[in-house]
């Protein structure tokens, strides 16, 4: 039976971490502050906002939530950036993607405060990763699976990790990361995507497998090696007519006969989707304490 490698455990113990660091802040008068920008009414991306704005609450975060109408204009949604970027109290801005179709995300993100770009996806953070550069913004997601696996006591230094997806915001960011020289890093990193040829060979000789492909349950028995570890990024909705809601979650893992073979898993969901919040509100922290 493998270890089965619960985010939402690890995010507990990153948050009773994060109080203690919030507590000492605020002895020296500093609250951290994240502000939310919300662009429209997506309803998954309004789910997400209200989770990030309920953690910041209860770990006594100050919490701005900017719910923009979906017809927001470019120039009008970088205002209101520009003021975040000048607002002392805000240490971290995130505007929630995917926004409204006429919206220049890429823009958006260039407009930010690098120092206040606590999702990583500015040039700026993306060129520290890429350098090694400590002082800067790791992605979310990519930040709370390496923290998985070092919280789970897996050895990253040395072993063959292969990334499945090459996103900016998962696959990329976390090939860069395990790459680095320094702890919980300096793995031998393959990243494959959908072009690769001979997929199953090369995430058969993974050490540590991460699957961010957004393909329900592709990775299968045989795509992995016998007391591999692998980390389950995908969150996919699947129709499901026995359950209330018509469909369920699974990740882009098949965990049941995967977890037969492996040595270590995550479960979809309560795997690494916990973590992705735990570090948002990590990096808020980390934001307030280098201004
Ligand atoms: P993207 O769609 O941006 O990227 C998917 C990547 O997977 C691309 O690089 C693509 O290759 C590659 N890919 C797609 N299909 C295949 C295939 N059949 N074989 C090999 N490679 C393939 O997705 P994201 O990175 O944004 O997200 C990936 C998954 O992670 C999704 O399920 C998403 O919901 C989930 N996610 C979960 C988060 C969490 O908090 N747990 C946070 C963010 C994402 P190519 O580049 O060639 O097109």
């Amino acid at each position: 039976m493998s270890q089965l490698i619960e985010g939402r455990l690890i995010a507990e113990k990153v948050y009773a971490e994060l109080r203690g660091e919030i507590a000492e802040l605020k002895k020296r008068g500093r609250t951290p502050g994240l502000a939310v920008v919300l662009v429209g009414d997506n309803p998954a991306s309004r789910a997400y906002v209200r989770a990030k704005d309920k953690m910041c609450r209860d770990l006594g975060l100050h919490s701005v939530k900017l719910e923009l109408p979906a017809e927001t204009t470019q120039a009008e949604l970088l205002a209101r950036v520009e003021e975040l970027n000048r607002d002392a109290a805000i240490h971290g801005i995130l505007v929630q993607s995917p926004p409204p179709k006429h919206i220049d995300e890429a823009a958006i993100v260039r407009a930010l405060d690098p120092a206040k770009d606590v999702d990583g996806f500015h040039p700026m953070n993306v060129a520290k990763l890429a350098l090694g550069d400590e002082s800067g913004f790791v992605p979310c997601t990519p930040l709370g699976c390496q923290r998985l696996l070092v919280e789970s006591g897996i050895e990253i230094s040395g072993a063959h990790v292969v990334v499945l997806g090459r996103s900016m915001i998962v696959g990329k960011p976390l090939a860069l990361l395990l790459m680095r020289k320094g702890r919980g890093s300096d793995a031998t990193v393959t990243v494959v995507h959908s072009r690769s040829q001979r997929l199953a060979d090369i995430t058969r000789s993974a050490d540590i497998l991460i699957a961010a492909i957004g393909q329900p349950q592709f990775v299968r028995a045989e795509h992995v090696r016998d007391g591999a570890v692998v980390i389950d990024v995908g969150i996919n909705r699947v129709d499901d007519a026995t359950t209330e809601r018509g469909y369920r979650l699974v990740g882009d893992v098949a965990f049941d006969e995967v977890s037969e073979k492996v040595s270590a898993i995550t479960p979809v969901p309560g795997g690494v989707g916990p973590m992705t919040i735990a570090m948002l509100m990590s990096n808020t922290v980390k934001a307030c304490r280098q201004r």
